[in-house]
């Protein structure tokens, strides 16, 4: 078998700065954990080969294939609101990217590979829960249709990490759109050099938004990212996932999700939600997630304005008439997905109302969050002998008021009920990646048995058909089971 990876860079051919070269650190034993064959065909590379001794040593950083220039990127960004002027990736290689088979140029990069210059004391590393837990929320959140980073592979190195104790070590390949953030352009626009701010802006540019050119790049590309961190955002909330740790450096300007380090689903639903342990204030709750963002796109249109024109007032103007369509952006997407949520063409004034109620019965009652829209689509079903989840639905007068209510708007819903249905099937899940499930799996990982981590990972690939024989995956935690913290790893 050849080395399967046709590597074609553009990144490392950036002018000096924007990264250092740095090969991996040999891992004292490889061990193969998963291997992504839809992920792996898509990117035209031989899933066979990656399984083979020879890609093995690849994916754990012991070889470098043929083609790749391995590097570590620089960054900045606001961590929990300030500013640090010099991050990168501390422990993370791009091998390369590659051209995907529907002409996409994809990062493939080796997560949790040794030291690089950025690692800031740091080991480079990444203990086992991380790679397990990354590898199982990014895939599920594909398959739930918001734009993320993927996970091709995922690697044991038969070493020790030291963290709170001693824990096995492993490597994630992960695949991006590319990884370059916020952060990015905020160590650029930081240095001063407006040649390399204008290179990287024209490099995203041509990557990630191609039909956004125009006589003002930075702005275009302000533009492009502000609408599709508004529709991420928009499909987080739709979903109740917290990413947990939306500092400018985990924001990615192709707009797909990246970071999983504290995230996490909500179980029963409240706005204040917040999982990980070192989110004090709530920051990153759910509730100012969408709000963060727009902070987060204004901390970008900043870093952006030396070259998006030479004066000052002239750029300002410019880039706060671009960050200000952030909201209506947000609720555009937000309120569409809600409607499509509860069974609805489009929200109108009135229903507004009536959706608050919803959250806040939920709140109240602490419903959870996916069972609640499962159970009403359910109720929309086109024909009553659909597979419904049964008595996992929720139990409340409060909500059965709700729904008497709801019902009667239906009613005026122009869809066909069959269409309806279809619709509120494809946006409700029934199974998605509960933290104590997932934490499960880590705990078996960390036991060194991937069986759960398999049987969850192929789950996760049919979130919205309920199959009872799979009822305990589509039940909340038990009040023991719930996990209260999530941690950065
Ligand atoms: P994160 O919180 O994962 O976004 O990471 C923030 C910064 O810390 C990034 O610049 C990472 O590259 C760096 N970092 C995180 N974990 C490690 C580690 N184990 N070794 C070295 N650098 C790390
Ligand atoms: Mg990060
Ligand atoms: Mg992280």
């Amino acid at each position: 078998m050849t080395s399967a990876i046709a590597f074609d860079n553009s990144y490392s051919r950036m002018p000096s700065g924007f990264s250092s070269a740095q090969q991996p650190t040999p891992v004292a034993q490889p061990g193969l954990i998963a291997i992504n064959d839809a992920l792996a065909a898509q990117l035209g590379i031989n899933a066979e080969w990656l399984r083979s001794p020879e890609g093995l040593s690849v994916l754990a950083g012991n070889a470098i294939p043929e083609g790749a220039t391995p590097i570590a990127t620089v960054y900045a960004g606001h961590q929990f609101g300030s500013y640090n002027p010099q991050l990168g990736d501390g422990r993370a290689i791009l091998l390369g990217e590659v051209v995907d088979r529907d002409g996409a140029r994809m990062d493939v990069q080796l997560k949790g590979a040794g030291p690089t210059p950025y690692s800031r004391g740091g080991d480079g590393r990444s203990p086992i829960g991380p790679v397990v837990r990354e590898y199982l929320i990014s895939e599920a959140m594909h398959t739930l249709g918001v734009p993320t980073t993927r996970a091709l592979a995922a690697v044991t190195t038969g070493e020790a990490v030291v963290r709170n104790q001693m824990e096995p070590g492993a490597i994630l390949t992960r695949i991006a759109s590319s990884h370059l953030r916020v952060g990015t352009v905020q160590f650029f626009s930081a240095s001063g050099d407006k040649d390399k701010l204008n290179a990287l802006v024209s490099h995203v540019l041509a990557r990630h938004y191609p039909q956004h050119s125009g006589d003002n790049p930075a702005l275009a590309l302000l533009e492009a990212v502000v609408a599709a961190q508004a529709r991420l955002i928009a499909y987080w909330q739709l979903l109740g996932f917290i990413h947990g740790v939306m500092n400018t450096d985990n924001m990615l300007l192709c707009g797909e999700t990246v970071d999983y380090g504290p995230c996490a689903f909500m179980d029963s639903f409240h706005p204040d939600t917040v999982f990980s342990s070192i989110d004090h204030g709530g920051r990153y709750a759910y509730r100012n997630q969408p709000g963060i963002g727009h902070w987060n796109l204004s901390v970008l249109a900043q870093a952006l304005l030396p070259v998006i024109a030479d004066d000052p007032d002239t750029a300002v103007a410019l880039a706060q008439a671009s960050v200000d369509r952030y909201p209506e952006l947000f609720m555009e997407a937000h309120s569409q997905g809600l409607a499509t949520k509860l069974g609805l063409a489009a929200l109108s004034e009135e229903d507004t109302e009536q959706v608050e109620a919803l959250f806040t019965l939920m709140a109240d009652e602490s419903l959870d969050f996916t069972l609640t829209f499962r159970h009403l689509t359910d109720l929309a079903a086109h024909d009553e002998a659909a597979h419904g989840i049964g008595d996992l639905a929720p139990e409340s007068a409060r909500l059965n008021a709700w729904i008497a209510q709801w019902q009667e708007r239906l009613a005026v819903d122009p869809q066909s009920k069959r269409d309806r249905h279809a619709a509120m099937r494809r946006a409700n899940p029934v199974f998605i990646p509960r933290n104590h499930l997932v934490q499960e799996a880590i705990s078996a990982a960390e036991g060194g048995d991937f069986g759960p981590f398999h049987a969850l990972n192929t789950r996760w690939q049919q979130p919205f058909d309920y199959d009872a024989a799979d009822r305990r995956l589509a039940t909340p935690p038990l009040p023991e089971q719930r996990v209260h913290q999530t941690f950065c790893g």
